[in-house]
């Protein structure tokens, strides 16, 4: 694999604040990337470095197997999505499209008809046809969010840095984006890196996701690796979809606060032990239901269920006051109603568990 972009050891501080922790990474060629991270984690910082707006204190930037740390930002072949898209509002939607093309300091396109070109080349990508000569003020916020992609995609960047640009739009509008992101970048063949708060927008979209927390990289890896095997406790949180148990291993049994779980599955080397079930792994039973060879069993009193698409979760408040959360697929069995109040059985397989020691 030839690293498209390729971090080493970049730190970035602002004042006794390290933002940029000793990043090490390395982006492939022609692929949708994901940067997720909580609020203050230091995703925008990031994307600032790699774009050249931010100059770090340390460290190399490689991109196509060269330095470009003392590069200006318009001559790197990066792109840049703005999170507040940026679009200028008294320009039409093709007047804000070709004016990076027009006014940049490299390779100006000046010849009128070839401008107009590629602006209807690049229209025609991201799904604008027709609104060309629409005001930026008279178009929805999914449209405004195609014009600032294509305002950068129109320079043919080798890259593009999406800071978290699904953030502004409704949630119904997010989902269809998120496909349209997508196919967008597989029609154009260039690496995207898309800075996301979401994890389940993080998952859905990156082919890897990368986890920042507090200036360094938590963990990079596929979606589904991430998701099966998040590497540390902290990955496991921001995941936002496993009950975490803080204790501590003895022999073949994870000992915590809220009960002793038998172990028998996958361990992860950490620094704090942990004990992680995931959401959509345990199964509601009757309270007095039989518990079967190689199962974990836990009792939660019924708290209420919230709808979200294909799923429920259900959550539960365990003996010590703790919230415990079950995720139900629709398509596995038909809704089950619980009362409320009423005292389950919360069981999951032994081996479903991850342990951190
Ligand atoms: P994120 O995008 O993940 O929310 P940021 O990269 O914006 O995080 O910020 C990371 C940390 O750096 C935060 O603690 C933030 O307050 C701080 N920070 C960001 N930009 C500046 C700046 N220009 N001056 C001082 N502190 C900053
Ligand atoms: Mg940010």
């Amino acid at each position: 694999m030839s690293a498209a972009l390729q971090l080493m050891n970049v730190s970035k501080s602002y004042g006794d604040l390290k933002a940029l922790d000793r990043i090490e990474l390395a982006l492939p060629d022609d692929a949708y990337i994901s940067l997720l991270g909580p609020s203050g984690s230091g995703k925008t910082t990031l994307l600032r470095v790699i774009a050249g707006f931010e100059e770090p204190e340390q460290g190399a930037i490689l991109f196509g197997g060269k330095r470009i740390d003392h590069i200006a930002p318009h001559n790197r072949g990066i792109g840049f999505v703005f999170q507040n898209f940026a679009l200028f509002p008294h320009l039409s939607v093709a007047e804000n499209i070709a004016f990076g093309l027009v006014n940049r300091e490299l390779n100006p396109v000046t010849d009128a008809a070839s401008v107009k070109a590629r602006v209807r080349d690049i229209i025609s990508l991201v799904g604008l046809t027709g609104l060309e000569d629409r005001a930026v003020t008279q178009i929805s916020g999914g449209q405004r969010q195609r014009v600032a992609l294509a305002r950068t995609l129109v320079t043919e960047p080798k890259m593009v840095l999406l800071d978290e640009p699904l953030g502004a739009l409704d949630a119904n509008l997010r989902s269809r984006m998120r496909t349209e992101l997508r196919a967008i970048r597989e029609r154009c063949g260039v690496t995207f890196l898309h800075v996301t708060g979401s994890e389940s927008e993080a998952l859905a979209m990156g082919d890897t996701v990368l986890v920042l927390d507090r200036g360094h990289i938590a963990q990079s890896a596929h979606s589904d690796l991430l998701y099966n095997r998040p590497a540390s406790p902290a990955v496991a949180r921001f995941l936002n979809c496993y009950n975490l148990f803080s204790g501590s291993v003895a022999g073949d049994v994870f000992v915590s606060p809220t009960g002793r779980f038998a172990l028998g599955g996958f361990r992860q080397p950490a620094s704090q032990p942990a004990y992680a079930i995931r959401y959509d792994r345990v199964d509601i039973r009757e309270q007095n239901a039989p518990v079967l060879q190689g199962e974990v069993r836990l009792e939660g009193n019924f708290v209420a269920s919230e709808y979200s698409g294909a799923a429920i979760n259900s959550f539960f408040a365990l003996d010590d006051g703790r919230v415990f959360e079950v995720e139900s697929h629709l398509s596995r069995s038909a809704p089950q109603t619980y009362v409320e109040k009423g005292r389950y059985a919360l069981v999951w397989k032994r081996e479903d568990a991850l342990v951190f020691a």
